[in-house]
């Protein structure tokens, strides 16, 4: 990564103004279901108080619509976070984004405290990038620290904007995403396999568009497949697939071919006559998908075939399910696959893993440890694996 991290400035008494990314799932009651954001935001926090600075702590939270809304408040993070961080000698809370009361706030800060500023989506001017608020939030700081890697595609105030009136460096979660991510990218170990998959194909054609320049091998996997297979000219039955989507597959399929990258697509798929866990299913050759069945995961040979190139891969990124994976009888092909990962990281091989319902699929099998790297962006990394450059890291320094 080119750009300036923490590591970079002398923090003794200064004011760190610190964009983290603490949306985290909340239930009906408002308790915090997954504190894994705010976990992976405490390397930078730490090496900033152990440094000597003060930290003032930014967020969005849900989708508020520009005003505040109590649901969305960032106070049961704070109480997190205060639980998670006992050498910070004080979490406080202010109700202010911005303003005198946020900057009186943090006059009053002393080295070794945290203040958490409220939601910045309770602003209207914050998703409209609004420059008059983000000069507003660079008051509240001596040197501006994006970590929010799972905003960073978003050019917003608290993300891009105050990056423009303040010393910009990135924080350790940012940079290790960027390092992983970015480093498998433009200088994988080789072979380089990456397996996609999810619902749609419309989803990720910038993706795999990208990927065909660089990888060894493109597993392709979930409904997406449906509509390669369609561009072949089989039938898929009753199965997801996008006839819109049909020319590009096929141009994919050519680019691949042009560029020596082999396109792999499942062989035998497990189909079922109906969209439920109660459905009766099969397992069956791509061919030979009778009508009124569709096709829900990857069949085993698939999964033989696909978990061999990844066991033999130095370097594997991973992003969306090989089925529905939320319906248990269907969740076999996708678990199987971070299998093959966990191994191939056992064996040595870098394995990134991206998207929001492909971190949960690994998650929920249990290995996400086992991988090198689980993204905590979903929509972020997908923009970074499309190869575009995130606008609240352009807006970082660059490194000398
Ligand atoms: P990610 O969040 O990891 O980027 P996506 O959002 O692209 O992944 O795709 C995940 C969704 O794809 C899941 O909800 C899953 O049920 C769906 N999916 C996977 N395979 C199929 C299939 N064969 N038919 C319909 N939906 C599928
Ligand atoms: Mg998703």
């Amino acid at each position: 990564m080119n750009k300036k991290t923490i590591r970079d400035v002398d923090w003794a008494g200064k004011r760190a103004l610190v964009r983290v990314d603490f949306n985290v799932p909340l239930d009906d009651q408002g308790l915090i279901t997954d504190d894994t954001r705010i976990r992976a935001a405490l390397p930078t926090i730490r090496y900033l108080l152990e440094h000597g600075a003060s930290v003032v702590l930014m967020s969005h939270l849900g989708r508020p619509k520009g005003k505040p809304d109590p649901k969305y408040s960032l106070r049961p993070v704070v109480e997190r976070l205060f639980e998670l961080l006992p050498e910070a000698t004080e979490v406080k809370k202010t109700e202010a984004i911005t303003g005198p009361a946020a900057e009186a706030a943090v006059a009053m800060l002393k080295p070794g405290q945290v203040l958490v500023l409220e939601n910045t989506r309770f602003d209207p001017r914050e998703e409209k990038n609004d420059p008059q608020m983000a000069a507003e939030l660079a008051k509240l700081g001596d040197v501006y620290v994006n970590d929010a890697f799972g905003t960073a595609h978003r050019a917003n105030a608290s993300t891009e904007g105050v990056a423009h009136y303040l010393p910009a460096v990135a924080g350790f979660l940012m940079e290790k995403e960027l390092a992983y991510i970015g480093g498998a990218l433009s200088n994988p170990q080789r072979p380089f396999v990456t397996v996609i998959g999810g619902a749609k194909i419309s989803d990720k054609i910038g993706v795999i568009e990208n990927l065909l320049g660089k990888v060894d091998a493109l597993l392709i996997g979930g409904g997406m497949a449906n509509t390669f297979l369609l561009a072949k000219g089989l039938n898929l039955g009753d199965s997801l697939v996008e006839p819109d989507s049909v020319a590009v597959a096929q141009q994919l399929m050519a680019k691949a071919e042009e560029r020596g990258a082999r396109l792999l697509l499942p062989v035998d798929v497990v189909i079922a006559d109906a969209f439920s866990a109660e459905a009766q299913r099969q397992v069956v050759a791509v061919d030979a998908v009778p009508a009124g069945w569709r096709v829900l995961d990857i069949g085993p040979k698939t999964i033989e075939l696909y978990s061999a190139e990844i066991r033999a891969a130095r370097t594997v990124i991973w992003n969306g399910p090989m089925g529905v994976f939320e319906l248990e009888p269907f969740a076999a092909g996708t678990r199987a696959i971070a299998q093959a990962m966990a191994e191939a990281s056992a064996n040595g091989a870098i394995t990134i893993v991206g998207g929001g319902d492909s971190v949960a699929a690994v998650e929920q099998a249990g290995l996400a440890e086992k991988m090198s790297h689980v993204s905590t962006g979903g929509g972020a990394s997908l923009e970074l694996l499309e190869g575009r450059v995130l606008p609240g890291v352009a807006a970082l320094q660059d490194a000398e």
